[in-house]
């Protein structure tokens, strides 16, 4: 099958840019063979060729990736690994009992073989560090979304503790915050220096990863997989498709799939003067009490101290978006950041950027054996630093034939349901976010 289409990420990739100039990797340029081929570097592909590595010591693990590592979604995500229910399309982020116990089970495995490859390939705390988070909330709707979250973990016998406007305040310097709840378990990731040091470790005469090699056709031949670029091929008895919402671009789970796009900003390296207006600690992570407001963390480490904010979601059935969207965006991120920080009215930010997520509208993953040989690691349903880990290992153990507990988990979702045909998908759920963020009001 030809593929569709191929990704488009708008805006610079900052986390990248922080970092010194990394090695590049050479596109494909040869017709070769595997003993597996991974499509997609990032948090799936990446945790897929690690472990088919360790199942099958000696095999050819051959990743293939349209862009620089990082450079992709995988490095443009605000780092927050999360072990609880995060349904983003919740009005408090859980959904059933039964189905939140589940997926923290797995996102706790993801974190799990995150944190394990920390320490096989020796990286440091600011690439990946379990440090928890904060949902904060800044307005009366936001404090009763804490509450009802609170009442879920509560009800799943999971640890918080609530922190009032003055704890608020001495943590993150903004007089905005009236309330929040501290939850222990999330990891922070540098994402883009996480992802480096993950392929560099995996990476081996055996493990071959090749940026650049956007794969345009995939077919079955002659009982192998084979997977076109523009300058070569590779053949292999089994493949993963780790492309998260790119997978309806490979012909599969069509009008199964919501393309969401969603964007941060992250300011230029503040002076020690503006540090000492702001005031709070030097590193801290809070996602919005409610699902629709903003994300918002500092950090103190290479590139200097910087706050980043994350806000909006526009549904983008063609995945890409246009320079006028960015625009309109940098304006929301602007007026969030100015009524946060009001002492950091001379802060400029250096970077704003989109990226792609992939929703299903039952927030189910697509996962499992497409075709005979073929896998699926994708829909990450937005939380894809801990979800794409996950699936990623898993499937290799799948297409390895393995079984287990965390297996049956992440098999016992149901498929994605539909969408409405367009243009109904399109207006419906664009109306939903619309009137979402407008009901998040200051909280966005
Ligand atoms: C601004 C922003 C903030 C976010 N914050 C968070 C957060 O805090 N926590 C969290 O968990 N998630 C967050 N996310 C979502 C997270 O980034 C994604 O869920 C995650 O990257 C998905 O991982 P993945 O490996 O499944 O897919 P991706 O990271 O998208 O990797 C898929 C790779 O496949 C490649 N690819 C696609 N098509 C082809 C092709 N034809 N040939 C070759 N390669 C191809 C792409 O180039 C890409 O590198 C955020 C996203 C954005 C944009």
């Amino acid at each position: 099958m030809d593929v569709r289409r191929l990704p488009k990420d708008p805006g610079p990739a900052a986390w990248n840019a922080l970092l010194p100039p990394a090695p590049s990797r050479p596109a494909l340029r040869e017709n070769s063979s595997a003993d597996w081929l991974v499509i997609g570097a990032g948090f799936a592909g990446l945790s897929a060729a690690r472990r088919l590595a360790e199942l099958h010591r000696g095999d050819r693990v051959v990743v293939l990736d349209a862009v620089t590592l990082a450079d992709g979604p995988a490095g443009r995500n605000s780092g927050f690994m999360i072990d609880l229910p995060h349904d983003l399309t919740s009005s408090d982020y859980s959904s059933r009992a039964d189905k939140d116990q589940r997926h923290t089970r797995l996102n706790r495995a993801g974190i799990d073989y995150a944190l394990d490859a920390k320490t096989a390939y020796d990286m440091p705390d600011e690439a990946i560090v379990r440090s928890g988070k904060v949902n904060g909330a800044v307005t009366d709707r936001g404090v009763a979304h804490n509450n009802a979250y609170a009442l879920h973990l509560d009800h799943l016998a999971e640890p918080y503790e609530r922190l009032d406007a003055k704890a608020m305040h001495a943590l993150t310097g903004s007089p905005a915050y009236v309330d929040g709840l501290f939850s222990p378990g999330t990891v922070m990731l540098q994402p883009a220096m996480y992802i480096r040091a993950l392929a560099r470790g995996i990476e081996s005469n055996r493990v071959c990863i090749h940026e650049h090699s956007p794969v345009v056709q995939l077919e079955r031949d002659n009982r192998l997989w084979k997977a076109t670029t523009r300058s070569g091929s590779v053949v292999a008895p089994k493949a993963i498709l780790a492309v998260n919402g790119h997978l309806e671009s490979f012909g599969f789970y069509k009008r199964q799939l919501m393309h969401v796009f969603t964007y941060a900003s992250m300011t230029a390296p503040l002076s020690s003067r503006q540090l000492k207006r702001l005031g709070g600690e030097p590193r801290w992570a809070l996602t919005p009490a409610d699902p629709m407001g903003t994300t918002v963390r500092r950090i103190a480490d290479t590139g200097g101290d910087r706050l980043i904010i994350r806000n909006r979601a526009t549904f983008q059935p063609s995945m890409e978006i246009s320079d006028a969207r960015l625009g309109e965006v940098i304006r929301t991120h602007d007026r969030s950041f100015r009524d946060r920080f009001p002492m950091l009215d001379d802060v400029e930010m250096a970077f704003t950027w989109g990226g792609r997520l992939c929703l299903s509208r039952n927030t189910v993953p697509a996962f499992g054996e497409l075709d005979d040989g073929l896998y699926a690691a994708c829909c990450q349903n937005g939380l894809g630093t801990a979800k794409g880990t996950i699936a990623g290992k898993l499937a290799a153990e799948l297409a390895s034939g393995e079984q287990g507990p965390l297996l049956d988990d992440m098999q016992a979702d149901e498929e994605p349901i539909k969408l409405p045909p367009p243009p109904f998908s399109t207006m419906g759920a664009s109306a939903i976010m619309r009137w979402g963020e407008w009901r998040a009001g200051k909280e966005l």
